[in-house]
């Protein structure tokens, strides 16, 4: 059923709906909420000190005195002192509602509630409170709104009213359940529809966590089925490739500025001792960021390039995909070694991609880098003996079945990511592949300064950058992020880059990216920032994944507080990656002690998935929503690392389920096939972007 027959929704809600991948009432049902709000019991004002500012607190008094009208500009601005039981007063302050002033009759009582703030001298504001008469106000008290994804146009009232609608529709037709029942039973799983009417509506916050269990359980059950049912089909494949290691690539390695570690030593005899076995490779790295993945996969194409085959590495994003072409020319360049690269991106022109597609088809290009645009129907190879994915998920070995599909021998298959996540999940999350762990960084590395301060610090930060780019080194800077909706994320970096040069000298050269940028500007602006054209880049988390400039010492996070600790940390490995110091400075929008004392975990250890453990220790319950541990593992409500132990139960369950009904032949497990198939074909599209 398309969306827009529920009532309220028309062509243009429906086209904003579309922007967050909501077409039909099903994907309605299934856009869960990002947080709640809760509304919590009022405080006096008296007791408001620091650590409140940045937070969401309400406010019960009346209004002290006649509201102030004036206007700014084009602003109107309407100002009132309000005053509590406890005879404590604060300011209040609108913008854009005159009409308001009405509403703020001296001694009229209401509950004001808003983020606290602070004015220049220190002392508290309440900026755009919301009111509320006591009875509405204690309605509302102690239950959890939803709050959703947006999109600009798209409010949240308008997407909570129309998601009342859709499970209206729903409770009509229940669906049927799909988790089998003992299992159910045994860890305590909440009813499929249930759990979904109240993920949406939870009336508490015990309710939320038996939905969200369900949900999640759900999400990797069926993962964990799709995964293995893939291992299955790609299982023991003998290998069609076997290559040597080349004396070649042993002298270019033999001449490189650095040696290989330890660990990326290891990782690569395990690469060719699968290269040259009867079995096909299939194989994870894992290492953290900046442990130097890359090489050892440039290391494993030239061997195979040196073996007469083709090799390809396909990664995320156009910009990364270019950025490693570069590096890869220019080192071979360097060392003289007489192997062509091809690059092949989305935004290429049809005449720029037809010139690779040929060099592909003629095997005159032995090692192709590029994005997607890699296993797209018109690109042949002549001789694809291995495929590699850098900063790339699970699916990577099923990829192989496509290639396979162009009639081409199955290739050897090699993963790199750098999720951290320890190898009992690692055995769950990637399938049947094999794991090697880089950990251990090269050794010429200086460990990252970092600090944790709050927007009293941004002048001295502002300065600090400064001075680092006057000593030639380059800077990240990560937007705030909008809380109303991811996708206002673009005119935020916009903003903020007018803001940041009229504070920062002119002759600093300053640029920004975002999600929303066509992919050629994208590659434009990282390809000068790469080249030091650029001293200051504006960034949403676009350029979380992979991005490698050395000279780049410098990253600060706006708002580090609403991100994932694990994610800060994967932000953080954008910089020391060279020989010089680097710092990282998390600017905090909000005092309190604990935030504080959650960022500050990233300075006790670098083990991304310890650091995600100890922020889940720290946080209480109800405190983690909206935070997203893992930008890289991305289901839909499930987090690999807040949800560690429920999905080791779903994979054990799962492994339970098809070790009885290995084909999914019994009638009780019909359903569940039909859902697996669904979920296996949605991750296949999702990753055919
Ligand atoms: P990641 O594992 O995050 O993909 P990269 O492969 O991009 O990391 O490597 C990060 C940086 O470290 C690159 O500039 C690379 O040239 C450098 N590097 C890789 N291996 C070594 C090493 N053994 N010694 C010194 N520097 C290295
Ligand atoms: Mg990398």
């Amino acid at each position: 059923m398309d969306i827009k027959e529920l009532k309220g929704v028309g062509d243009k809600t429906a086209e904003m709906f579309n922007r967050l991948s909501v077409y039909t009432v099903d994907d309605l049902v299934g856009l869960y909420p990002r947080d709640y709000d809760v509304y919590e019991e009022p405080v006096f004002i008296n007791e408001l000190n620091d650590e409140y500012v940045g937070n969401v607190v309400s406010i019960e008094a009346v209004v002290a005195g006649r509201p102030d009208v004036f206007r700014k500009g084009k602003l109107s601005i309407i100002t009132v002192n309000i005053r509590d039981i406890n005879g404590g007063t604060l300011k209040c302050k609108w913008y854009n509602m005159p009409y308001l002033s009405s509403s703020l009759k001296m001694g009229m009582r209401y509950i004001f509630r808003a983020r606290l703030a602070q004015e220049k001298n220190k002392s508290f504001l309440f900026e755009q409170p919301q009111m509320y008469t006591i009875a509405k106000y204690n309605e509302l008290m102690g239950s959890m709104q939803p709050i959703y994804p947006l999109t600009k146009g798209l409010t949240n009232n308008a997407v909570t009213k129309a998601i009342k609608q859709a499970l209206d529709i729903y409770s009509g037709t229940l669906r049927k359940e799909f988790i089998p029942m003992h299992i159910r039973g045994r860890y305590e799983l909440a009813e499929h529809n249930y759990a979904v009417n109240t993920i949406h509506f939870p009336q508490s916050f015990e309710e939320y966590a038996l939905a969200r269990k369900r949900l999640a359980f759900e999400e990797f059950f069926l993962f964990v089925l799709a995964v293995r049912s893939l291992k299955n089909s790609n299982e023991r494949l003998p290998n069609g490739f076997v290559i040597q290691h080349d004396i070649r690539t042993q002298e270019f390695m033999g001449k490189l500025p650095f040696e290989l570690t330890g660990a990326q030593q290891r990782a690569f005899d395990e690469i060719k001792e699968n290269m040259v076995s009867d079995k096909l490779m299939s194989r994870l790295i894992q290492g953290d960021v900046g442990s130097g993945k890359t090489i050892v996969a440039v290391l494993a194409l030239m061997n195979t390039a040196f073996a007469g085959y083709q090799g390809a590495m396909m990664v995320p994003t156009e910009v990364l995909a270019k950025q490693q072409y570069e590096s890869t020319v220019a080192l071979f360049d360097k060392l003289d070694i007489k192997l062509n690269v091809s690059l092949l991106t989305g935004s290429m022109t049809a005449a720029q991609k037809r010139a690779e597609y040929e060099k592909i088809a003629s095997g005159e290009a032995d090692i192709i880098i590029g994005t997607h645009a890699l296993i797209q129907e018109k690109v042949e190879y002549k001789n694809l003996a291995l495929v590699i994915t850098d900063e790339q998920h699970r699916f990577g070995v099923n990829q192989r079945k496509e290639l396979a599909g162009k009639g081409i021998a199955p290739p050897h298959i090699l993963v790199m990511s750098a999720t951290p996540i320890p190898r009992t999940l690692a055995i769950i999350v990637y399938g049947d592949l094999d794991i090697s762990v880089i950990d251990e960084l090269p050794a010429n590395r200086l460990p990252i300064k970092n600090c944790v301060v709050d927007e009293s610090y941004r002048e001295t930060a502002y300065k600090f950058i400064t001075s680092q780019v006057d000593a030639g080194r380059q800077v990240y800077i990560i937007c705030p992020m909008v809380e109303e909706s991811e996708n206002m994320d673009a005119e935020n970096v916009v903003d903020y880059t007018a803001k940041l040069k009229e504070v920062l000298p002119a002759n600093i050269r300053t640029a920004y990216l975002h999600g929303k940028m066509k992919a050629k500007e994208k590659n434009e602006i990282m390809s000068s920032y790469a080249v030091g054209e650029i001293d200051v880049l504006v960034s949403t988390t676009v350029i979380e994944v992979g991005v490698n400039v050395p000279n780049a010492t410098v990253m600060m996070v706006e708002n580090a507080e609403r991100f994932g600790l694990a994610q800060l940390h994967q932000l953080r490995g954008r910089v020391g990656r060279g020989e010089h110091q680097s710092y990282c400075i998390f600017m905090s929008g909000n005092k309190s002690k604990k935030t504080k004392e959650r960022l500050e975990i990233l300075n006790k250890t670098n083990d991304g998935f310890k650091i995600a453990e100890e922020d889940l220790k720290l946080r209480g319950p109800g405190d983690f929503f909206g935070v997203r541990q893992s930008g890289e593992m991305d289901f839909g409500i499930a987090d690999i690392y807040t949800d560690s132990r429920v999905l080791k139960i779903a994979a054990d369950s799962a492994q339970e389920v098809l070790d009885d009904d290995p084909f999914f032949e019994k009638e009780d497990n019909r359903y569940l096939a039909e859902k697996v198939a669904v979920y296996t074909r949605k991750c296949m599209e999702k990753i055919n972007l």
